[in-house]
């Protein structure tokens, strides 16, 4: 959609693997004591003494979880590193170093992988993660690109799916489905740029959802809030693919139901006017859009008290007994069963 005619193009053919290697590499600096050898060698030797190691990874493909169309390069590897670090953020670990690697053909310039490394390292220096390593080659068609984060924590303060309990409260960070409808409001502008290309997007009333879509952060402040507010939380989760879907992941694998109440749901006032322009029920976007990155978690009743009236915490529901399965509570009172990716238009093509 952006396009700057002046653009310089080096060939990567120019610079060759190594060549490109070293010049997306150069400047990366290591902060972290854990980190003892970064880029340069076989493999990175990490170091977390007692502490224990958390991984997680994810595979973005061109054309399948990403357009770059709309996407601009930049937003594309700061979201790649939001959401590893996301990962690491919801076994309630410390995020520490990530690795990069890159597939691309040759209708790349090295100024567009300059512009993708821009944002990998403006997200690397924010989430504070060293990047000590990845790889590099190329594709026949279009850009894959994996990231690796790493992160440390106490055994004790991890976190895991699997420790809700019956009556337990499930706590929601921020606000959800705005990530959705961003990326509406954008595949929507790619079709009225396509029928007229000049036509000058106005985004005024969708800033809030298309920042939550191309630019989500994670939260890395969570781990340090609860501790500070004695809280240990019994299971948690990411919002990557929706709350229903996440719900019913944390309810499977600690073996409850979960009873999630509609008018608790956080949802943004720009979210609720753009899902009536789109004529869609924001209940079923919030509770089925994914890509929040917000937090979802359980709590034990008795901790309710440290968190009532908390902005950063919302009480959207409680956990039951395994027998009772995992319902919608509505406005109307009626028990509407969760399901998972219900909505088949949001994850078509998304895995
Ligand atoms: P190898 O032949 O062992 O795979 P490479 O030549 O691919 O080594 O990589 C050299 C060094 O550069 C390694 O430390 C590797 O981790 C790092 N590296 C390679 N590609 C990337 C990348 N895209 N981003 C960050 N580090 C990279
Ligand atoms: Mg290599």
């Amino acid at each position: 959609m952006i396009e700057d005619k002046n653009q310089q193009r080096t060939d990567l053919g120019q610079l060759g693997e190594f060549g490109l290697i070293e010049h997306l590499t150069q400047n990366i600096e290591i902060k972290h004591s854990s980190t003892l050898t970064g880029i340069g060698d076989d493999a990175a030797v990490l170091d977390f003494k007692d502490k224990k190691t958390v991984i997680s990874t994810d595979l973005l493909v061109e054309g399948v979880h990403f357009d770059l169309g709309y996407v601009p390069l930049k937003h594309l590897g700061y979201k790649a590193v939001v959401v590893n670090v996301s990962d690491i953020c919801a076994m309630n670990a410390k995020p520490t170093q990530i690795t990069v690697s890159i597939a691309v053909s040759n209708r790349f310039p090295v100024e567009a992988l300059d512009e993708l490394y821009d944002g990998i390292k403006l997200a690397a220096k924010i989430y504070d993660v060293d990047i000590v390593g990845g790889d590099t080659t190329s594709s026949q068609k279009g850009m894959i690109l994996s990231i690796t984060a790493i992160g440390e924590a106490d055994a004790d303060e991890l976190v895991y799916r699997n420790g809700a309990n019956d009556n337990d409260l499930l706590v929601v960070t921020g606000d959800v489905g705005s990530a959705y409808m961003g990326l509406q409001v954008l595949e929507r502008e790619k079709e009225v740029f396509k029928v007229n290309p000049n036509n000058q997007p106005d985004l005024d009333a969708y800033t809030y959802l298309i920042e939550r879509q191309l630019k989500p952060e994670a939260r890395k402040d969570i781990k340090e809030l609860l501790k500070a507010l004695e809280i240990q939380p019994t299971a948690m989760i990411d919002i990557s693919d929706g709350l229903s879907s996440e719900i019913i992941h944390i309810s499977k694998a600690s073996g409850v139901g979960c009873n999630l109440y509609e008018e608790k749901i956080p949802i943004d006032p720009q979210f609720i006017n753009v899902c009536e322009e789109f004529n869609i029920d924001s209940t079923t976007v919030a509770i089925n859009g994914g890509e929040d990155y917000e937090l979802l978690f359980t709590i034990k009743q008795s901790d309710y008290d440290k968190i009532k009236g908390n902005p950063n915490f919302t009480v959207i529901g409680h956990m039951t007994p395994e027998s009772e399965g995992t319902h919608l509570i509505t406005r109307a009172n009626t028990k509407i069963p969760l399901k998972a990716r219900g909505w088949n238009s949001l994850t078509e093509n998304k895995e």
